[in-house]
């Protein structure tokens, strides 16, 4: 089990929480994401802000159950299930884990590595990685993931069907990415079902609650710190980790490193989770999206918790 690390003290966490997510409330800066239909629905003003801690200790301030489709931040869960099944040499063979510092849905990407994906963090490397979950086809290798995603968040998860339903209607792009891996024979598994998998695992629902606890499950070295399960190994939790260090927020990755200086992963429904290695995690929701794809307000939510909790990895004091 991890180090239970240097929080403050209960209270102040607390009360450090219930500051930030009152102070970016009235932010309303930027937009919702419309590349999927049914995401352009979302409510703006949404806003919800958790963190669990290695010992199970839960805060929340907001909007913290509502649900929204976890969309890109399956793709850290999926890789930790495809670590734990296949191993670190294997994933760095075959997936590879360096930026591209291009857009997570970039073809050009591709073809200017070779074929290769990258990193498992950009689509095109998140279709490779899903391919590589155990599983004789593409019925077994869903449910790998769906009862993986859960055991991370401590509960059975669903799938938004309308979600669903709208993202498989609109997703040229993605078929577009898996068939040019398919052609590099980059991808282990037909192409339009490692889509399809692909798919329904960006459209599992989960809260900003649900995120704090995967992410704790991350940072506590595999145990899920709320059902006592262990989920993967602790050597898997810091593959994962370093890979959503360098990944994670796409092609703004070194920003986000500069200015808060964790492992997080975001996804297009405006969540993002964020690890502080043995201490706990933040999962937040607010759907407005920088250009890259990012909660703004999760953003600026998490760099003055970051600061405030003193989380960053690179301060020393
Ligand atoms: N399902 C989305 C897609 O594949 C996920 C992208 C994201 O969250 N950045 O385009």
């Amino acid at each position: 089990r991890a180090l239970t690390g240097d929080l403050p003290a209960e209270s102040t966490v607390e009360e450090l929480l219930q500051a930030a997510h009152a102070r970016y409330a009235p932010l309303g800066e930027g937009e919702v994401a419309d590349y999927i239909p049914a995401l352009a629905e979302a409510d703006p003003a949404l806003f919800g802000l958790a963190l669990t801690e290695v010992d199970g200790t839960q805060h929340l301030a907001g909007d913290t159950s509502a649900p929204f489709t976890i969309q890109s931040i399956s793709k850290a869960f999926v890789l930790a299930l495809v670590l734990e099944a296949i191993g670190h040499e294997e994933v760095h063979r075959i997936v590879g884990v360096n930026n591209t510092g291009l857009p997570f849905n970039s073809v050009i990407a591709l073809e200017l590595n070779a074929g290769s994906p990258m990193n498992p963090m950009v689509n095109a490397g998140a279709i490779a990685t899903t391919a590589l979950m155990p599983g004789a086809d593409a019925e077994q290798r869903w449910q790998g993931v769906h009862e993986g995603l859960s055991r991370f968040a401590g509960r059975s998860l669903e799938i938004d069907e309308r979600v669903l339903r709208s993202e498989s209607a609109s997703n040229h792009r993605n078929r577009g990415i898996a068939s040019l891996l398919a052609s590099y024979e980059r991808l282990r598994g037909d192409a339009p079902e490692m889509v399809e998998v692909y798919t329904r695992q960006c459209s599992l629902l989960v809260t900003a609650e649900d995120l704090a606890v995967m992410g704790a499950t991350l940072a506590d070295g595999g145990l899920n710190p709320v059902t006592g399960e262990q989920v993967v190994s602790a050597e898997v939790c810091r593959d994962t980790l370093a890979v959503l260090a360098a990944c994670g927020m796409y092609e703004l990755s070194g920003e986000w490193q500069f200015e808060i200086g964790l492992p997080a992963k975001s996804g297009v429904s405006g969540g993002i989770v964020a690890v502080a290695p043995g201490k706990g995690a933040l999962g937040v929701f607010s759907p407005p999206l920088d250009r890259a794809g990012n909660s703004v307000r999760g953003q600026r939510a998490c760099a003055h918790l970051a600061r405030t909790l003193g989380l960053n990895l690179f301060a020393s004091t």
